[in-house]
C-alpha cells in the first residue's frame, strides 16, 4: 500500500503527458523506479522524486522499484542502502522489487560485447586526460583517438581480459563508438567501462571493470521495463546516448525518460557532496542532525511525513529551476501537526512568580483542554502551586505601550487558570529580576463572573513544584545566507548559520511528559512544535522544537525591534 496524496494532487506536465499515453494504450501499467546512488543519505530533494515516482505508478495502476545504482563501488557503502530503505517506507511508500544495478553486472558486460561485435565499441589505452582533451568543445568537434578503428577481434580480446584481470587500473578503458563530431558532447565516444579494483558491498571482488553510470542507467531501466525514466533536467543532454544505447542493444523493453527539475531549497545546500562535508567536518552531529535537510534529520527534528508529502504536491513538478522557500515546508509541518498535535504547556526560560494569595503546600489541579478545536482529544488536569513558572519573556520591567504580557502594575491570564497582578518585583544584589509577587483575581476563573474578564495577555506557565525538567533543543537556519552553495568568493561552510542551535538545559514542562514516547508530537503553547529526541531518557527528557508557530506576537515583537510601535 502507498501513501495517498496524488489524487488531490494538481495536474502537472508528467502526469498529463502519462495519462494521454494511458488513453491511446500505449502501456498496460506503469512502471517507474527510484534509483538512488548509495552513496549517502537521502535529502528533501529525493523526497520530490520518490513522491513522483510513486505517485504516477500508484495513480497508473502501476507499481515502483527501488533501484540501487550502484555502479561507482569506492563512494558505497551497506549503511546507506539501510538509511534509503527506512527513509522510503518512512515516508509511506512500498517498493515491488528492491533491485541493484550490480545485479545486472553480467547481462550488461553481454551487452558491452554486443556492441563490440557490431563495431559500436572499441578499446581504447589512451589516459584520461587524453580523452577529455580530444572530446573537443561546444563550438569544435573532437579528435577521433587512433584506437578507434581497430579490429572487432582484439577488441574483444582485450575487452575478455579486461574483465578477467589481465591489465591494470586505468590502463584502458572501453568506449562507445558513435561520432566524435556529435553537437552533442556526451555521443563523443563516452567512457562504457573503466578498470577498478575496488571492492564491491555486494559483489565483492567478481569485478575489476565497473561499467558508467551512462551506460548502466538507461539500460538497468529497460531490464526491468520501466515505462517512464523520471529524472532530473541535469541529464536531458544525456538522452540521446540513452537512446542511442537503446537503439543499439538487444534490451527488453524502451523505457522513456522525461526529465523535471530539481528541488532546490534556500538557506541550506542539497547536493551529498556538500553534505557529506558537513558530516565529514563535524559541522552537524551526523547525517539526522536535525538541521540537516535530510529525510533523517528531519525526521529526527519532529516532521512528518504527511507534511513532507503534503509539501511535494503543493510545490509541483515542472522544467524551470526556482529555489523553494524553507518556510514553505514548514508551513506544511505546522498545519499537519496543528491538527493531530495535543497542546501542553512548558516554560523554556523559567522566571519564579509567586501568587501571594494561594494557599501554601497546597495544589489544584485543572482542568486543561488538550485541544482547542477538538474536544475528542479530550482534556487533562493541570497541578496549579503557589510557586510557578513563566517565561522570562513575558515579563517586562520598562515595557512599551503595546506590550501585552506582563509589567508591573499590569495583569495578564493565566492560561487554563485565571488573571494575576503584579504586585512586586523582587532583584538580586545585580540588579536582575529574580522573582515575581503576583496576587490572583479568585472572581477571573472558568465559571465565575469574571471568566469573560479582557485582559489583552494570555500566557503559559507551569507548576513550580511538579514540573519536570527538561532540555529544549531549539533549531534555526542551517545557513546564515539563502544561497551557501551559490557564492563562488566563498567555502559554502563559511556561511554555517552559528546560532543554528540554540540548547536550553533548565526548561520546565508539564508533568507526564517525562513518559512521551518517540514520535509523540506536542503543541507547546506560544511556542510551537516539539517531539522528543533520541537522546531522550527517562529522567531526562529532551525535547526538539520542529518548528515555531505562527503567532500573533512574534509580529508585534519583531515590530517592537524596529521601533514601529
Ligand atoms: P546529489 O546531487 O544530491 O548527490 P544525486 O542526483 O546524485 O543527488 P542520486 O542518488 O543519484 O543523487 O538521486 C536519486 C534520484 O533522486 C535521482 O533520480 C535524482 O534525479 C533524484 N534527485 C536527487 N536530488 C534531487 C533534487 N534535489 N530534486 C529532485 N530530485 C532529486
Ligand atoms: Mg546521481
Amino acid at each position: 500500500m502507498n501513501a495517498p496524496d496524488s489524487s488531490t494532487a494538481p495536474a502537472h506536465f508528467i502526469r498529463t503527458r502519462i495519462a494521454r499515453e494511458m488513453a491511446e494504450g500505449l502501456h498496460e501499467q506503469v512502471v517507474t523506479r527510484f534509483p538512488p546512488e548509495p552513496n549517502g543519505y537521502l535529502h528533501i530533494g529525493h523526497a520530490k522524486s520518490i513522491v513522483l515516482n510513486f505517485a504516477m505508478a500508484a495513480e497508473f495502476d502501476g507499481y515502483t522499484n527501488l533501484r540501487f545504482d550502484d555502479t561507482n563501488p569506492a563512494r558505497e557503502e551497506q549503511r546507506f542502502i539501510d538509511s534509503i530503505k527506512t527513509d522510503v517506507a518512512w515516508l509511506g511508500y512500498r517498493w515491488k522489487n528492491e533491485c541493484y544495478a550490480s545485479d545486472y553486472f553480467e547481462i550488461l558486460y553481454g551487452y558491452a560485447l554486443h556492441l563490440i561485435d557490431r563495431e559500436l565499441a572499441y578499446v581504447d589505452e589512451q589516459d584520461a586526460d587524453t580523452i577529455r582533451a580530444q572530446r573537443g568543445t561546444l563550438t569544435e568537434p573532437g579528435t577521433e583517438s587512433p584506437r578507434r578503428n581497430r579490429p572487432t577481434a582484439e577488441n574483444r580480446d582485450l575487452f575478455e581480459r579486461m574483465r578477467a584481470g589481465a591489465f591494470p587500473d586505468g590502463a584502458m578503458v572501453l568506449r562507445a563508438r558513435i561520432d566524435m563530431a556529435a553537437p552533442n558532447i556526451n555521443l563523443r565516444d563516452p567512457v562504457l567501462y573503466r578498470i577498478r579494483r575496488e571492492h564491491h558491498h555486494r559483489t565483492g571482488d567478481d569485478w575489476c571493470i565497473y561499467p558508467s553510470y551512462d551506460f548502466a542507467h538507461g539500460q538497468s531501466d529497460a531490464i526491468e521495463h520501466i515505462t517512464h525514466s523520471l529524472c532530473t533536467l541535469e541529464f536531458e543532454d544525456h538522452r540521446p546516448l540513452y537512446d542511442w544505447l537503446i537503439e543499439n542493444l538487444p534490451v527488453p523493453s524502451r523505457p522513456v525518460q522525461i526529465e523535471f527539475s530539481r528541488l532546490n531549497m534556500d538557506f541550506t545546500v542539497m547536493s551529498k557532496r556538500r553534505l557529506t562535508r558537513l558530516v565529514e567536518e563535524g559541522h552537524v552531529a551526523g547525517w539526522d542532525d536535525p538541521r540537516m535537510p535530510t529525510l533523517a534529520g528531519l525526521r529526527r527534528r519532529g516532521f512528518t511525513p504527511d507534511a513532507i508529502r503534503a509539501f511535494c504536491s503543493e510545490i509541483g513538478v515542472t522544467k524551470s529551476e526556482s529555489i523553494i522557500p524553507f518556510g514553505v515546508l514548514e508551513r506544511n509541518l505546522r498545519d499537519d501537526l496543528n491538527v493531530r498535535a495535543p497542546r501542553r504547556m512548558a516554560v523554556l526560560k523559567p522566571l519564579k512568580v509567586v501568587l501571594t494569595n494561594f494557599p501554601e503546600g497546597e495544589t489544584e489541579w485543572l482542568e486543561a483542554a488538550n485541544h482547542p478545536q477538538n474536544p475528542e482529544m479530550g482534556s487533562r488536569q493541570v497541578p496549579l502551586t503557589r510557586e510557578i513558572f513563566i517565561e522570562q519573556d513575558d515579563f517586562l520591567e520598562e515595557a512599551p505601550r503595546k506590550f501585552f504580557r506582563l509589567k508591573p502594575g499590569g495583569e495578564v491570564r493565566l492560561r487554563n487558570a485565571f488573571i494575576i497582578r503584579c504586585d512586586d518585583v523582587v532583584k538580586n544584589d545585580h540588579g536582575e529580576v529574580i522573582e515575581l509577587r503576583c496576587s490572583f483575581d479568585e472572581t477571573s476563573r472558568s465559571g465565575l463572573p469574571g471568566a469573560d474578564r479582557k485582559v489583552k495577555g494570555t500566557i503559559h506557565w507551569v507548576s513550580a513544584e511538579h514540573a519536570v525538567t527538561a532540555e529544549v533543543r531549539l533549531y534555526d537556519r542551517l545557513f546564515d545566507v539563502p544561497d551557501p552553495g551559490g557564492d563562488k568568493t566563498a567555502d559554502f561552510v563559511d556561511h554555517l548559520n552559528p546560532q543554528s542551535l540554540e540548547i536550553l538545559q533548565n526548561a520546565r514542562v508539564e508533568p507526564g511528559l517525562e513518559h512521551t514516547r518517540s514520535h509523540e508530537f506536542f503543541q507547546f503553547e506560544r511556542l510551537g512544535y516539539f517531539v522528543p529526541d533520541p537522546d531522550f531518557r527517562p529522567g531526562r527528557p529532551v525535547f526538539n522544537r520542529a518548528v515555531t508557530l505562527r503567532d500573533t506576537w512574534a509580529r508585534l515583537e519583531a515590530q517592537l525591534a524596529s521601533g514601529r510601535t
